[in-house]
């Protein structure tokens, strides 16, 4: 489709997202109500995310990021306000599986395989058994768990049974992962190594990307833009665009993230973001420029 996206003024009317949009926010409010009167969990979120983008929230606990996947993934309806998953309603996304979901707790059946939990999407639409077994294989070994397809979930460390949670989330070959604090319960070293693992993994299938952390560093090695949040009611603050390896230049491709490796993480330009989003996080530009970018 050829949309006159760049004419001058934004239409109204492209109330269907184009084709290059994953998710579309607009004007979304949800308010819960609670015996002890109502929570503003969200007010005025407008968010739009490209296809094959990475895009993190971060922000302090209670903030709505949590509410927010929920209303993308279908789970809950905002209160006021649109959200659109690939042009459609999220309960169309949902039934055309158009996205995949993986959050803190991997959720695994424990008296399945773990084969047979990354089978379970796949059997619960009908897929032949054939394709399925090929499409199992080709999951575990994209997550680096083809000799324990025969394993239980019990017999697997968290980050191994988190790394189920993913190649399950994949089974459908979505266009969208919503991922809430997956790595939240892993150690540090588990969780940078399933960080690249991620980056590789939505590079190679070219999903685009919702991801909740609590975490600054993970939040900048992975994203091509990071949204901050502030709480009460749960607004977004800032959403900053990451600027991080050589070229020093925001990228939403795919190709370009999936260069980001290791040694980025001791980058001059890892640290700098990791000061940006801090700095946003906190609110005002504390002595901007007197300190944290240090010059030589
Ligand atoms: P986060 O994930 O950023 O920590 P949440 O989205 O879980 O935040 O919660 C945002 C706010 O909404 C919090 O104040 C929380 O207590 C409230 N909240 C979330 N879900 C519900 C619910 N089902 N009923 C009432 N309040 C809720
Ligand atoms: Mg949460």
């Amino acid at each position: 489709m050829s949309a006159p996206e760049n004419a001058a003024a934004p239409e109204p009317a492209a109330a269907a997202a184009a084709p290059a949009t994953a998710v579309r926010v607009a004007g979304v409010n949800k308010v819960f109500e609670t015996r002890g009167g109502l929570v503003h969990a969200l007010e005025g979120i407008d968010l739009e995310i490209a296809a094959g983008e990475f895009v993190s929230l971060i922000g302090p606990s209670g903030c709505g990021k949590s509410t927010l996947m929920r209303l993308i993934a279908d789970l809950d309806a905002p209160s006021a306000g649109t959200i659109t998953v690939f042009g459609k309603t999220p309960t169309q996304a949902r039934l055309d599986q158009e996205y995949g979901i993986a959050f803190q707790q991997a959720g695994l059946l424990p008296w399945r395989t773990v084969a047979a939990n990354v089978a379970l999407p796949l059997e619960l639409h009908g897929v032949a058994s054939a394709p399925r077994k090929a499409k199992v294989e080709e999951l575990l070994d994209m997550v680096g768990l083809a000799d324990f397809a025969d394993r239980y979930p019990d017999q697997l460390s968290g980050g191994m049974q988190q790394r189920v949670a993913i190649a399950r989330s994949l089974a459908e070959q979505p266009r969208l992962l919503l991922m809430d604090e997956p790595f939240g319960a892993l150690d540090e070293m588990t969780r940078e190594k399933m960080q690249s693992d991620l980056v590789r993994i939505s590079a190679e299938t070219g999903a685009a990307v919702v991801f909740v952390t609590h975490s600054i560093p993970e939040a900048v090695f992975l994203s091509d833009r990071v949204v901050v949040m502030s709480p009460r009611p749960g607004r977004i603050r800032e959403i900053v665009p990451m600027r991080l390896g050589a070229s020093n230049a925001a990228t939403t491709d795919a190709a370009a993230r999936a260069a980001r490796t290791d040694g980025l993480r001791e980058d001059r330009s890892f640290f700098e973001m990791v000061t940006a989003v801090r700095e946003a996080l906190h609110g005002a530009p504390v002595a901007a420029g007197a300190r944290g970018v240090e010059t030589r």
